[in-house]
């Protein structure tokens, strides 16, 4: 399913994870969290003025998403985590250091041009991306601060683009469950979709906070329990 030989042993690697607090226990695959990353800061106002500018600042720039980094790091579970950056939210130096094991893989979320945003995130971080999604806007707003055409909800990918796509891989997205559903009841959808050996699908922006407009919920509790870190 992963494609590379290699990682395949790796993939089903069978690790063992408690679940008394749900009544359980049983046997997992390994978590694997795609991350797209579509906003630098925490705050969401701050994030849409930055990227409609094409401007960036040091304070707070990718915070949520280094808190996550150094949770996977701190994580003893067996864990492969997938980071999909924009061109708005390219890993600074502080985060490609975080990134800087086989924890984790860098990889393109699509903003408007597949291939120069591809050129310039094989540029920023060294290595050779493998994998792609794509952001979506639907919302007016959302066109304007990503400066696509109003009828187009997704950037274009060229035919011959040659990266796999991520939409390949059955995908829960977490934050999302996460928006309507008790803790409890979404940390066991979480544990079910693991054991299903599905990707777990999850923005930094929302990590402490849910969305307003957007449906989407605060999953930091879930995503400390299921890497087991403090
Ligand atoms: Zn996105």
């Amino acid at each position: 399913m992963w494609g590379l030989k290699k990682t395949f042993v790796v993939w089903h690697t069978i690790i063992i994870i408690n679940y008394q607090s749900l009544g359980l226990n049983k046997q997992i695959n390994m978590i694997k969290i795609r991350l797209d990353v579509d906003y630098a800061y925490p705050s969401r106002w701050k994030s849409f003025l930055y990227t409609a500018l094409k401007r960036k600042t040091k304070r707070n720039y990718l915070k949520n998403s280094k808190i996550i980094a150094k949770m996977i790091n701190k994580s003893t579970v067996e864990v492969k985590a997938y980071w999909f950056f924009t061109p708005f939210t390219l890993p600074d130096a502080e985060m490609l250091e975080l990134l800087n094991s086989n924890k984790h893989e860098i990889a393109l979320h699509v903003a408007v041009d597949a291939y120069k945003e591809l050129k310039d995130l094989e540029k920023t971080s060294n290595t050779q991306i493998k994998y792609y999604t794509v952001h979506g806007t639907e919302s007016l707003l959302g066109k304007i601060i990503w400066r696509r055409k109003l009828s187009q909800a997704k950037a274009p990918i060229p035919k011959d683009f040659h990266l796999k796509s991520f939409y390949d891989f059955p995908t829960l997205s977490l934050d999302r469950i996460c928006y309507d559903t008790s803790t409890k009841e979404a940390l066991k959808i979480a544990y079910e979709s693991i054991e299903k050996d599905e990707v777990l699908l999850i923005h930094p922006d929302w990590l402490f906070q849910r969305g307003k407009m957007n449906h989407r919920g605060a999953y930091y509790e879930i995503l400390k329990e299921i890497l087991n870190v403090n």
